[in-house]
């Protein structure tokens, strides 16, 4: 899989990826297939016992009532407030995200589940260090930045950082079309999306600037690149993500932050009235080492007629370091929790085994779960789903489902069974970083359907705190996502599939 591919973003179903393979096998996905004639009885059995069987509804039932109003009400969130009070934020090969590992190991086995453990990973382990973007002409102030994730420091500048003159530019096309100007230069982007109209879209329409914007400065001679943070809301509040490190001859690798959304719209400004922009930079950035030691953590519900069959409900562990990492990602992996927590106080054991994964290094491209993928390949016939809850536990509607016609039709029956919390919805566009090598291999996958729109607000920045969720939207994600896991997992067949 390539480096744009694995952008770590929550996520890489966001992105615009042209001809990339994994749009392409996404597409082959999302593509409607009719069901066979042999399948199709089974089909019709599988959603008439669904629509008909009183345990389906009562289970369905008692998940419900259990997390939203009965013993488990609120226990999602005061988790989630526990588990990131304690441990703080998780950065990708942090001996802090070893903590956290240890931590819901803990956690895990002493809520009585079953196969606790946490699974070997190597992943990059990069450090920020002290950094600051000075403004120097037409005035002194310092500008609240980010280092991005994976950049390089200005430690070839000395103490004193790089100083340099700033060329402003609103996008790729306008760098290119000056690039005689940005030689020598420290170039800012202002890059521009209507987010109030499109407050998840623009994500996927802008995060290649933060990804690979210093890759298009350093190839036109610029000595560094700051990019106006990919974020629909701002209260002159930066927001980090991970950048490129694919360097080559042709553009060497060269310093990369974010700036916030008013800084650069004030560069921008600034540069429209021909004033000259001078800017100080420093950046004690680098890459530690490739190969620490991290972990993926892994608990499970084991199946009554066939635990080597498996649903995976997931989310990841680690985070930014910035903010504590509440909504990204912790709401998905403590719903993830809640589902196979529900379970086990209802005593209910689906025929099949929900497998909680907690994902490592996500934000750093999918490190984790690339590498659990390859560990455990040899599953991808026996897993029926893959479900990633990355893009918010804001109130859910329902879920985001990839599969063909027919295990669309049985996604569809069992969200009838969340009316009562209005979480009934099946819609397209289920997707994940963590899952994506599942779905590509071709594995149904999901996710959680939320009113997600100011995910992008906090997302990245020190504001992904716990105050931006709301207790009974929790605990209503973590319905809709075990209703949906328990009834797959109970399902008389893996769900269907095109190959
Ligand atoms: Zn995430």
């Amino acid at each position: 899989m390539s480096r744009l591919v694995r952008f770590a973003a929550c996520c890489v179903g966001l992105l615009a990826l042209g001809s990339s393979p994994a749009l392409a096998a996404r597409k082959h996905l999302t593509r409607a297939s009719s069901t066979p004639a042999s399948t199709s009885a089974s089909l019709e059995a599988e959603l008439a016992r669904l629509r008909s069987d009183p345990s389906v509804a009562a289970d369905s039932a008692s998940i419900i009532e259990t997390l939203t109003s009965g013993s488990m009400k609120g226990m999602t969130w005061s988790r989630l407030a526990e588990f990131t009070d304690t441990i703080g934020p998780r950065l990708c090969g942090s001996e802090t995200l070893e903590t956290a590992v240890d931590y819901m190991v803990k956690q895990l086995q002493a809520d009585g589940l079953e196969n606790v453990h946490a699974e070997q990973t190597s992943l990059p382990l990069w450090h920020r260090g002290s950094e600051s973007v000075t403004l120097l002409e037409p005035r002194v102030a310092n500008l609240n930045m980010l280092g991005l994730g994976g950049s390089i420091g200005t430690q070839q500048y000395g103490p004193e950082g790089l100083t340099a003159e700033v060329l402003v530019v609103a996008s790729f096309d306008e760098l290119k079309a000056r690039a005689s100007e940005a030689k020598g230069k420290i170039v800012a982007f202002n890059q521009f999306c209507d987010w109030v109209n499109k407050p998840v879209d623009c994500y996927g329409e802008s995060v290649s600037y933060r990804y690979s914007s210093w890759q298009a400065v350093s190839a036109v001679g610029g000595l560094a690149s700051l990019v106006r943070s990919v974020a629909a809301f701002s209260i002159n509040s930066p927001h980090t993500g991970v950048t490129s490190q694919d360097a080559s001859p042709s553009a060497p690798s060269i310093p990369t932050a974010a700036l916030t959304i008013e800084d650069a719209a004030m560069l921008a400004r600034m540069a429209a009235r021909n004033q000259t922009i001078r800017i100080n930079l420093k950046m004690e950035a680098k890459m530690v080492q490739t190969d620490a030691v991290g972990h993926n953590v892994v608990a499970e519900i084991k199946g009554s007629e066939k635990p080597d069959e498996v649903v995976i409900v997931s989310g990841h562990l680690d985070s930014w370091d910035v903010g504590v990492g509440a909504m990204d990602d912790g709401g998905g992996a403590l719903i993830s929790w809640s589902v196979l927590s529900v379970l086990r106080r209802l005593n209910l054991r689906p025929k099949r085994t929900i497998r909680l994964v907690m994902w490592s290094c996500e934000e750093m491209g999918g490190i984790g779960a690339g590498q659990y993928f390859t560990a455990h390949k040899a599953e991808v016939p026996s897993m029926s789903m893959v479900a990633e809850s990355d893009m918010g536990v804001f109130n859910p509607y329902g879920l985001q489902f990839t599969g063909n016609a027919a295990a669309t039709a049985i996604m569809t029956q069992i969200g009838t069974l969340l009316r009562s919390i209005n979480g009934s919805a099946v819609v397209g566009g289920g997707d994940g970083e963590d899952i994506a090598p599942w779905m590509q291999a071709g594995v149904p996958g999901a996710s959680l359907a939320n009113d997600n729109q100011r995910y992008f607000w906090v997302h990245h920045s020190g504001g992904d705190r716990m105050e931006v969720l709301d207790p009974a939207e929790v605990d209503r994600c973590a319905a809709v996502w075990a209703v949906h896991a328990y009834n797959v997992a109970n399902l008389n067949e893996l769900l269907p599939r095109d190959k």
